[in-house]
């Protein structure tokens, strides 16, 4: 007898994962340089050099403690450094005892939702959303609540949202730069939620904390601003990562930060550290707590992607392809050209394109494009795009 729940969730097919290894299959048939493989968003620039050395440095400075156990939450220096950049960058002022290293934007949020939840919560979630927030908020004994996409822009619909909100709303999960749109909240979007949850959590007599999943957060454009949520919010908790921002998904290192000025924030943050305990989320890899607080004030070179971003949305512009304008991490969200995007995507195949069908994202109608991959395979997967385009006329 085992639980029906994780089998389930162990046996699930995962679309992304399908189509990925459909590619791989498809290349050795018809070679790699003719299958145009947009299903994942693996990071292709490489981490700043001054990951690796500083890893190498500590590997032969350190040899016989860098492999140690740190304390749980991570260590002391290195969660320092990490409190200092924040207040460096965004003049968060935060304190190291109030961030929790774990492995991950998904363990942060694992954390976060196990630390919050009460019988009867529920967590609100803005479609178009990262899949797995539906399997670590169920896994925390929460409801998802999905708000739909506002397809004109992928802001929120707020009369949707407002509509969702109740008493049992423990926490919204918002996630700016988004997978799958690329798209970043705007400054009046951020105030407008912060006004709302301000107004509904005073109505219903406890906070509604906004869990800001932050992992693309550096990873945006030329001219675009993203806001330093908790500035917007009093009860954000932030959820981070380096998996995007150094290139490092490998690595697993990431924090959650309970700024303090958040409502019970001491319980707050006692709760997620119980739940890092619980879920056996403690002391992250130690090599990397200490390479990653060492160059947390460092970005990858995003550059390739933004040359990828607008060579594709010019191009699928002028194909027809209706497209919101991402402003960061490396996804772009076209509608699909039939109103059924797993049909358009099985299409899509027939032309060696790998697109990711929306609906698994809650917004049926699109396909996602994962850019972060080579220009040059961009360059050569438009006269594709435009026969897929040509295809429905
Ligand atoms: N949140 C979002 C929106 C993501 O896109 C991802 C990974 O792609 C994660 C969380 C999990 O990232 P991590 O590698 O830090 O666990």
């Amino acid at each position: 007898m085992v639980s029906e729940r994780m089998k389930g969730l162990g046996t699930a097919r995962s679309v992304i994962r399908e189509l990925f290894e459909y590619g791989n299959a498809r290349a050795a048939q018809i070679g790699r340089e003719n299958v145009f493989d947009f299903s994942l968003g693996n990071p292709s620039v490489p981490s700043p050099a001054a990951v690796n050395e500083t890893a190498i440095r500590l590997l032969q400075e350190q040899p016989d403690q860098i492999h140690a156990y740190t304390s749980a939450p991570g260590a002391a220096d290195a969660r320092q450094r990490f409190a200092s950049s924040l207040d460096r960058r965004f003049g968060a002022n935060c304190t190291a005892d109030r961030l929790y290293l774990t492995v991950g934007a998904a363990a942060s949020l694992c954390c976060v939702f196990n630390g919050l939840t009460c019988p009867g919560d529920e967590f609100i979630v803005f479609a178009p959303y990262f899949p797995e927030y539906k399997v670590f908020i169920e896994g925390a004994g929460a409801k998802m609540v999905l708000i739909p996409p506002e397809i004109q822009g992928f802001q929120i619909d707020f009369d949707a949202f407002e509509g969702a909100v109740s008493e049992h709303t423990k926490g919204v999960v918002i996630n700016t730069p988004n997978n799958p749109s690329g798209v970043v909240y705007s400054k009046a979007t951020l105030e407008r939620l912060a006004q709302i949850l301000t107004e509904k959590s005073a109505a219903y007599g406890h906070p509604i904390y906004l869990i800001s999943d932050e992992p693309y957060r550096e990873v945006v454009y030329t001219g675009v601003e993203v806001p330093w949520v908790p500035h917007l919010y009093r009860d954000t908790i932030v959820c981070y990562s380096f998996s995007k921002s150094l290139s490092l998904p490998g690595e697993r290192l990431g924090y959650i930060l309970v700024p303090q000025d958040v409502t019970e924030g001491d319980d707050v943050y006692a709760a997620v550290s119980g739940a890092g305990r619980s879920l056996g989320y403690v002391c992250a890899p130690s090599l990397f707590q200490q390479v990653t607080s060492l160059c947390c004030d460092l970005t990858s070179d995003i550059q390739v992607y933004e040359t990828n971003r607008d060579l594709l949305v010019s191009s699928l512009r002028e194909m027809g392809y209706h497209v919101v304008e991402p402003g960061g991490a490396f996804y772009l969200f076209p509608r699909s050209l039939e109103p059924d995007d797993v049909a358009f995507s099985e299409r899509a195949k027939q032309f060696e394109l790998l697109l990711v069908p929306g609906t698994g994202f809650g917004a049926p109608g699109h396909v996602r494009i994962s850019y972060c991959v080579q220009t040059d395979m961009i360059r050569r997967s438009l006269p594709k795009f435009k026969a897929l385009a040509d295809s429905y006329k």
